[in-house]
C-alpha cells in the first residue's frame, strides 16, 4: 500500500472489535460446521458397516440352522421305527451334519430316543419351544447341564424330531473379521441372548459405554431369531479421529485462513472509506483555487482547482492523502461531480476577466463516465457569456495511449469549448504522437523538474527537452510549483507561458480568491 494511503488510513483507525469478532466467528464456525459434517459422515459410514454386518450374521446363522433343519426333516421317517433301529440312523445323521450335536425323537411331551442316550425317556421344554417358533436357546439340558445349546424342533403332528446344536458354532458367526470396525454383536432367540463367547444369557450383553449406533435384523426363516450390532461412543470417536484427522487439520487451517481473510477484508473496507462516503453526503469537500499567472506580465489568467476535505475533527485534509482511496473505493467520480457543482456556484459570485481558465483535475476513470459530457457542457453554458474555459487536467500517468473511447470523449468535449491539459508532464510515458492526436492544449510541467532549476542535475536537461518539445508541437506550457525568483526567471526566459506556485499564491478558498483578484 502506498505510504500516503497508509497515512490516510491511519487518520481513521478502523474499529478493532468488529473485524476481530467476525474473524473469530469465521475461524471457529468453519471448522465447527466442517467437523460436524465429517462426524455425521463417519457415523453414517459406521452405521452402514453395522447394517452390513448384522445381515451377514443373520445369513450365516440361518445357514447353520437350515442345515440342522434339513437333518431333522431327513430323520422324520425314523419316527415309525423302533428306537433301537432309529438310533443308529440318528447317530449317523448327527455325525454327518455340520454343527449338529444330537438328534432325538419325541412323542407328545416326552423324548424317547436320542442319538446321545439311546432309548431313554426324557422331558423337553415343549411349551417354550411352541411359544418360540420351535427354536430355543438353552443354558444347558439334563444331559449336559453346563453346555449351552440351541434346540430346534421339527414337528409332524404330535410327534417330531429335536435337533441340538452346539452354541459355539453359532456364536462364531458373531466374531468380526479383521476389517470390520469394532462393535458388540449378539443374537437373540426369544427372550435369551447368545454372546460371542457362546454363552446363553437372560439379559443383553453389557455394552461398555453409551451406545452410539445400534442396528438389528430378524431371520426370515426363524422369526424368533434376531441379530444386533452395537457401536459404542468411544469406538465411534476413535474411528472419527483415526480417519478424519487430516481433514480436521485442513478444516482448522482453512478456518484460520478464513478468519484472517475476513479480518483483512473488514479492516480494508475500513472506516476511512466509510468516512469518505459520509463526507460526500455531508458535502465536506471544498474547492481551493490556485492562481495561474502569465509569465511575461504576471497577470492572473486562470486558476487550478485543488480539492480539500474540511473534516469536522481532523481539519483540512490534503488531496494526495484521500484521492487514491477515493479512486480505489469508486468514489472519485461522485466527489468530482459534487466539486464541479461547487466550483460553478463559487465562480458565479466573482467577476472574472474574459478568457479566464479554470483547471479541474480529473481522475482517469472519469473519462469513461457518460455524465462527464453533460457536466462539462453545463459548466461551459454557465459562463458562456464571458468565454470562461474549463480545462480538464489529466495526469500523464493516467493517460492510456490509443484509447479510442477517450479520443471520442475528448473530441466531443472540445466541441463544447472544453480544453485539455496534460498534468505532471515528463513523469509518465505517453507518446507525443498520442498527445498530438488528443489535441492537447497545455502541458503542465511537473514541479519535480521545476525544482531542478539552478542545479546541474539530469532533471534540468529533461526540463530543457520538455520545453523544446512543447515549442515544436506548439503546445502552451504551465510550470507548477514555482517557488523562487530564479525559477520564475528561467521559465520566463525559456518561453514557458504560464506559471503557478507558492511564489505567487497558494491554493485558497473562494473568498480569498475574490480579494486576490480584486487586488491585482
Ligand atoms: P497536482 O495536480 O500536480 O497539483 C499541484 C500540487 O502542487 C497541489 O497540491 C498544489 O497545492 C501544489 N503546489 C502548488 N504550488 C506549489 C509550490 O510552489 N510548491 C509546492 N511544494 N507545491 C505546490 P495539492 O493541492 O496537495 O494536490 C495534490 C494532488 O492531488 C494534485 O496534484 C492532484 O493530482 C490531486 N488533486 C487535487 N485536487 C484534485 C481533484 O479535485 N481531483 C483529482 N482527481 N485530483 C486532485
Ligand atoms: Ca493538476
Ligand atoms: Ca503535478
Amino acid at each position: 500500500m502506498p505510504a500516503k494511503l497508509q497515512a490516510f488510513r491511519a487518520l481513521f483507525p478502523p474499529s478493532r472489535r468488529l473485524p476481530l469478532l467476525a474473524a473469530l466467528v469465521v475461524a471457529l464456525l468453519c471448522p465447527a460446521i466442517g467437523t460436524a459434517v465429517a462426524y455425521y459422515q463417519a457415523s453414517t459410514w459406521l452405521r452402514q458397516q453395522a447394517d452390513h454386518r448384522v445381515t451377514e450374521i443373520i445369513q450365516a446363522t440361518d445357514d447353520i440352522l437350515l442345515h440342522a433343519q434339513a437333518a431333522g426333516r431327513r430323520s422324520l421317517p425314523l419316527l415309525d421305527q423302533p428306537c433301537l433301529v432309529a438310533r443308529e440312523q440318528l447317530v449317523m445323521s448327527a455325525a454327518l451334519t455340520p454343527y449338529v450335536r444330537s438328534l432325538a425323537l419325541y412323542r407328545g411331551p416326552q423324548g424317547y430316543c436320542s442319538s446321545l442316550s439311546g432309548p431313554a425317556r426324557f422331558s423337553y421344554p415343549r411349551e417354550r419351544l411352541r411359544r418360540n417358533g420351535n427354536l430355543l436357546l438353552m443354558p444347558g439340558n439334563s444331559l449336559t447341564p453346563q453346555q449351552p445349546l440351541l434346540l430346534l424342533r421339527i414337528e409332524q403332528g404330535d410327534r417330531g424330531v429335536l435337533v441340538g446344536l452346539l452354541n459355539h458354532f453359532v456364536a462364531e458367526t458373531l466374531i468380526p473379521t479383521q476389517t470390520d470396525p469394532e462393535s458388540v454383536s449378539f443374537l437373540t432367540v426369544g427372550s435369551r441372548y447368545l454372546n460371542r463367547e457362546g454363552q446363553a444369557l437372560d439379559s443383553a450383553p453389557a455394552t461398555p459405554s453409551v451406545v452410539a449406533i445400534e442396528t438389528s435384523a430378524t431371520s426370515k426363516h426363524f422369526p424368533a431369531l434376531h441379530a444386533t450390532v452395537q457401536v459404542d461412543q468411544p469406538t465411534l470417536n476413535r474411528f472419527f479421529w483415526q480417519h478424519y484427522s487430516l481433514l480436521l487439520g485442513l478444516l482448522l487451517a482453512g478456518g484460520l485462513a478464513g478468519g484472517l481473510l475476513t479480518h483483512r477484508l473488514l479492516t480494508r473496507r475500513d472506516s476511512a472509506e466509510r468516512e469518505l462516503r459520509r463526507a460526500l453526503t455531508q458535502g465536506e469537500f471544498e474547492p481551493f483555487y490556485q492562481p495561474v499567472l502569465q509569465a511575461d506580465d504576471g497577470s492572473c489568467r486562470g486558476v487550478e482547482v485543488l480539492i480539500r476535505w474540511r473534516h469536522p475533527d481532523k481539519g483540512l485534509i490534503r488531496p494526495d492523502l484521500f484521492i487514491p482511496l477515493a479512486e480505489e473505493a469508486g468514489l472519485i467520480v461522485p466527489i468530482t461531480r459534487q466539486l464541479m457543482q461547487r466550483i460553478r456556484a463559487d465562480l458565479q459570485t466573482l467577476s472574472l476577466p474574459d478568457g479566464f481558465k479554470v483547471g479541474v483535475n480529473l481522475a482517469p476513470v472519469h473519462l469513461h463516465e457518460a455524465t462527464l459530457i453533460d457536466d462539462c457542457r453545463l459548466f461551459q453554458q454557465t459562463f458562456a457569456a464571458r468565454d470562461i474555459r474549463l480545462v480538464l487536467e489529466l495526469t500523464e500517468r493516467g493517460v492510456v495511449d490509443n484509447d479510442p473511447e477517450v479520443q471520442a470523449t475528448m473530441a466531443e468535449l472540445r466541441t463544447h469549448g472544453v480544453q485539455l491539459a496534460i498534468d505532471d508532464f515528463g513523469t509518465g510515458h505517453s507518446s507525443l504522437a498520442y498527445l498530438h492526436k488528443l489535441n492537447v492544449d497545455y502541458l503542465k510541467i511537473d514541479q519535480g523538474f521545476v525544482r531542478t532549476i539552478g542545479s546541474d542535475s539530469l532533471g534540468v536537461t529533461v526540463l530543457e527537452t520538455i520545453i523544446e518539445l512543447a515549442h515544436r508541437l506548439h503546445l502552451e506550457m504551465v510550470a507548477e510549483g514555482v517557488e523562487t525568483e530564479q525559477q520564475r526567471r528561467y521559465l520566463q526566459q525559456n518561453g514557458v507561458q504560464f506559471l503557478q506556485g507558492f511564489l505567487f499564491a497558494r491554493p485558497m478558498p473562494i473568498d480569498e480568491l475574490r480579494c486576490y483578484l480584486a487586488s491585482k
